[in-house]
C-alpha cells in the first residue's frame, strides 16, 4: 500500500505512535545502564510492537562477530552471543559476511482493533519509524564500528529487559569488513575502492573521477571505483535501502569530530546541532557519497557522525550522551515529517505497512 493511500484516521494514529516514540526517546536521557526504572513508567499511546527476539547465532555468525571484536581489542569488548548478529546474506569482496541485527521490528497485529482508530486488516504490520545505522564504511575508522557495536549492545540490553525500543533499527556495524580486518586496516575495500565515493549519485560519471583526479589528487584512499556501484558492499547497501526503506540513515565515521547532514528538513527542522560533544558543521557533498546519494538524491535523512578519533573511542558516558541526543533528534524528525505530510494531505508514512521506496 502506498503511503499516499492512507486515510486521515490511519495517519492520525500513526502520528500518535510517533508521539509515543518521542516520549520514549525523551525518557532515555539517562545512560542506558540507569534507564530501566525510568523507562518502565513511560506511557505508550499505541500498542508496542514486540521486539525482534534475538535468535541464537550460528557458529559462523558468531565467528564473524568475534573477528570484529578481536580486531577492536583495544576497546571494551561486546558480547557477540548476546548481540546475535545475522549475516545479511551478502558478502564483501573477500567473502566475509556483512552482519546485521534488527531491533524493534514490528509484528503482525493480532486483531483489527489492536490500534485504535487505524483501519488495519488482521495481520497487517504496524509501520514504525525505520532507522538504518551503519558503521565501518571506512575500515580504518575503528571507533566507528566500535561505537555501533556499543549502541547495538545497549539496544539488545533494552530489548532483553522488555523496555520499549522506540524505532525499528537495522544495525550494520561493519559495512567494509575487509578494510577493517586488513593489517593494517584500510579505508578502502579489498578492491581499493572508497565505498563512500561509490554510490550512484547523478552524474557520477564523470564527476566522481574528476573529483578524484582534481580535488583528491588521485589519493588512492579516495578512489571512487571504475563505475558507480561497482563494489558488492555498495550494492548491498543500495539493495538494503530498497528493502528496508529507512526513514533515517545514521552513518558513523571518524576522525573529524563533527556532525553532517543531508536530506529533508520537515517544517524547517534543522539537523541536530549537537550530539554529546559533537556539533553540526556541514562538510558539503561529494560525488558518490552516501549522504549525497541518500540525502540529496533519494530524499532520506542521512546523518553523518564524525567521531573525534579513529582509534580512540569516547567513553561510555559520552557515547550515552550521543545516543540519547541522537534518538531524541530522530523522534523529533519523525514527528515533524509526519505532521508535514499530514498538513500536505498525504499519509504520515509511518503506518499501514508501507515499504515503498522513496522517489
Ligand atoms: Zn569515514
Amino acid at each position: 500500500m502506498s503511503t499516499r493511500s492512507l486515510n486521515a484516521r490511519a495517519a492520525a494514529a500513526a502520528l500518535g505512535l510517533l508521539v509515543a516514540c518521542a516520549a520514549q526517546a525523551q525518557s532515555a536521557v539517562q545512560p542506558p545502564a540507569a534507564s530501566a526504572a525510568a523507562a518502565a513508567g513511560t506511557p505508550t499511546a499505541a500498542p508496542a510492537p514486540a521486539q525482534s527476539a534475538p535468535r541464537p547465532a550460528s557458529g559462523s555468525d558468531l565467528a564473524a562477530c568475534q573477528a570484529l571484536v578481536q580486531r577492536l581489542s583495544a576497546f571494551k569488548p561486546v558480547d557477540c552471543a548476546r548481540l546475535a548478529f545475522l549475516p545479511s546474506g551478502h558478502q564483501s569482496v573477500r567473502g566475509r559476511p556483512i552482519l546485521v541485527r534488527e531491533f524493534g521490528a514490528p509484528v503482525a497485529s493480532p486483531r483489527p482493533s489492536a490500534a485504535p482508530g487505524a483501519d488495519r486488516p488482521p495481520g497487517a504490520v504496524l509501520r514504525r519509524p525505520r532507522v538504518l545505522l551503519v558503521g565501518g564504511i571506512h575500515g580504518d575508522e575503528l571507533t566507528s564500528t566500535a561505537t555501533v557495536l556499543r549502541w547495538a549492545e545497549w539496544l539488545a540490553r533494552d530489548a532483553a529487559a522488555g523496555q520499549p525500543v522506540p524505532f525499528h533499527w537495522r544495525v550494520v556495524p561493519a559495512m567494509n569488513p575487509d578494510g577493517l580486518l586488513a593489517r593494517p586496516a584500510t579505508r578502502v575495500n579489498a578492491n581499493g575502492v572508497d565505498l563512500n565515493r561509490n554510490f550512484p549519485t547523478p552524474g557520477w560519471e564523470p564527476k566522481a573521477r574528476k573529483w578524484w583526479e582534481g580535488t583528491a589528487r588521485k589519493d588512492p584512499r579516495r578512489f571512487p571505483g571504475r563505475t558507480a556501484a561497482s563494489e558488492p558492499e555498495t550494492r548491498w547497501l543500495l539493495a538494503e535501502m530498497e528493502r528496508f526503506a529507512p526513514d533515517v540513515i545514521i552513518s558513523v565515521h571518524a576522525p573529524f569530530g563533527l556532525l553532517d547532514y543531508d536530506g529533508p528538513k520537515p517544517q524547517n527542522l534543522s539537523p541536530p546541532r549537537q550530539l554529546g560533544r559533537l556539533y553540526l558543521d556541514q562538510l558539503g557533498v561529494y560525488p558518490g557519497s552516501l549522504g549525497n546519494y541518500g540525502g540529496v538524491h533519494r530524499g532520506v535523512a542521512v546523518l553523518t557522525i564524525e567521531l573525534p578519533h579513529a582509534l580512540e573511542l569516547p567513553n561510555d558516558l559520552e557515547l550515552a550522551r550521543m545516543w540519547t541526543d541522537l534518538r531524541r533528534w530522530i523522534a523529533e524528525y519523525m514527528q515533524r515529517s509526519a505532521a508535514a505530510q499530514l498538513a500536505a494531505g498525504g499519509g504520515s508514512g509511518v503506518d499501514g505497512g508501507s515499504a515503498s521506496p522513496r522517489p
